[in-house]
């Protein structure tokens, strides 16, 4: 049974596993926590649970509640030192928090802090499948933030919308919501005359890009639309619906689900286990530029031969992940190099029959094999 509407978040036979996401302004006040309003979300929690769901918390606040602790300006973002500083100081207070609340309910909260690398990675991400999945069947709650504290700028997710859409893709969880400090995506900016709040949306487009209007209202999360979308991306490709809804409002997940107010991103496919994974890679090691032939015969399905590629950037090894982009910089597909970066140079633009040579060993049957291979 697929979820088709945002009450299915709330049902159990259609949303067995769901992932929360929680934004740093909706946990954290002028005064500190909102400890009332987060008492009401861990209630729906437990409500959902005791209705059958499993739930994971991707929670923020890590680096807003420490940056008040340490009196540090800008909300602890004024530098990378200043934001790892606080989320080591947040974070302590943000777990203990979570703990506690939901052990009111009688659930025992687990914290997992991920960095962006663990998701990346194959292995890491198959051993977080692994750990989600058996805290989840112990009847634990995972409440998940990045690690902030140690990771580096280049190499972190930065915001937790993207965090949740691996997350729940890793958990194979059914369906993503993010409460945040606004309804959902509206068709311009919402503080525009006449801006609508799309219900629905089925696959994010670059029109439904445009209608992102940048960073995040509040100031005090990194997420805004931008990397909310960026999310939904991951998630319909994966086949898990994702929601976008308000936590300003007392019982969010009730008002999402019962009020359907919030925009729902319909899941576009299911990408099994492995190509779900590569679909979602935030982070590729190189790219293939290939010519238009080859982009038809990707679209039918076929591998990646060198004859159409036309470019090769980037440096990595054979098995890294890369994007496959049309000349005109559109990006098609990732995939898994059957060759390293100097021999697809070696070998682009030419026909199999002359590979051999080329690289003087027996060469393989594609650049890129098709089931290595995911169409974006
Ligand atoms: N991981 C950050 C924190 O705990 C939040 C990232 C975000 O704003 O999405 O403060």
């Amino acid at each position: 049974m697929k979820i088709t509407c945002l009450a299915d978040l709330a049902d159990a036979a259609r949303c067995r596993r769901l992932v929360v996401k929680v934004g740093s302004s909706l946990l954290v006040g002028k005064d500190g926590v909102r400890r009332g309003w987060l008492e009401g979300l861990v209630a729906e929690i437990a409500a959902a649970r005791a209705r059958g769901q499993e739930v994971i918390v991707v929670s923020s606040g890590a680096i807003a509640l420490g940056a008040a602790k340490l009196g540090l300006d800008k909300g602890g973002r004024g530098s990378l030192a200043d934001a790892q500083a606080a989320a080591a100081v947040g974070q302590i207070a943000l777990s203990g928090l979570w703990a506690e609340l939901l052990g009111a309910h009688g659930l025992t909260a687990a914290q997992l802090l991920l960095t962006l690398e663990d998701l990346e990675d194959r292995r890491r991400y198959l051993n977080a499948t692994a750990t989600l999945t058996r805290l989840l069947d112990a009847g634990a709650v995972p409440v998940i933030n990045e690690n902030d504290s140690v990771a580096t700028q280049e190499i972190r997710f930065g915001d937790n919308d993207r965090l949740a859409a691996r997350v729940a893709q890793a958990a194979q969880a059914n369906a993503v919501l993010l409460l945040s400090d606004v309804d959902g995506l509206f068709d311009r900016n919402p503080a525009e005359p006449g801006a609508r709040l799309l219900p629905e949306v089925r696959g994010v487009t670059a029109e439904v890009h445009a209608m992102a209007t940048g960073g995040s209202s509040s100031g005090m999360g990194s997420g805004g639309m931008t990397s909310k979308l960026q999310a939904a991306e991951i998630a319909e490709r994966a086949g898990i619906a994702l929601a976008i809804a308000s936590g300003l409002h007392d019982a969010p997940i009730a008002r999402a689900t019962t009020q359907a107010i919030g925009t729902l991103f319909l899941p576009k496919r299911k990408d099994a286990g492995r190509k779900a994974w590569l679909g979602g890679r935030l982070r590729l090691k190189g790219a293939l530029v290939i010519d238009a032939g080859a982009a038809r015969a990707l679209g039918k399905g076929s591998s990646l031969l060198a004859a159409g590629v036309v470019r090769v950037e980037g440096e990595f090894q054979r098995g890294d992940a890369v994007a496959i982009r049309s000349e005109g910089g559109e990006t098609l597909a990732h995939g898994l190099a059957e060759y390293d970066a100097l021999e697809c140079a070696r070998l682009m633009g030419r026909n199999s029959a002359e590979h051999g040579e080329l690289l003087g060993y027996a060469p393989r049957s594609a650049v890129v094999h098709r089931d290595q291979l995911v169409l974006l």
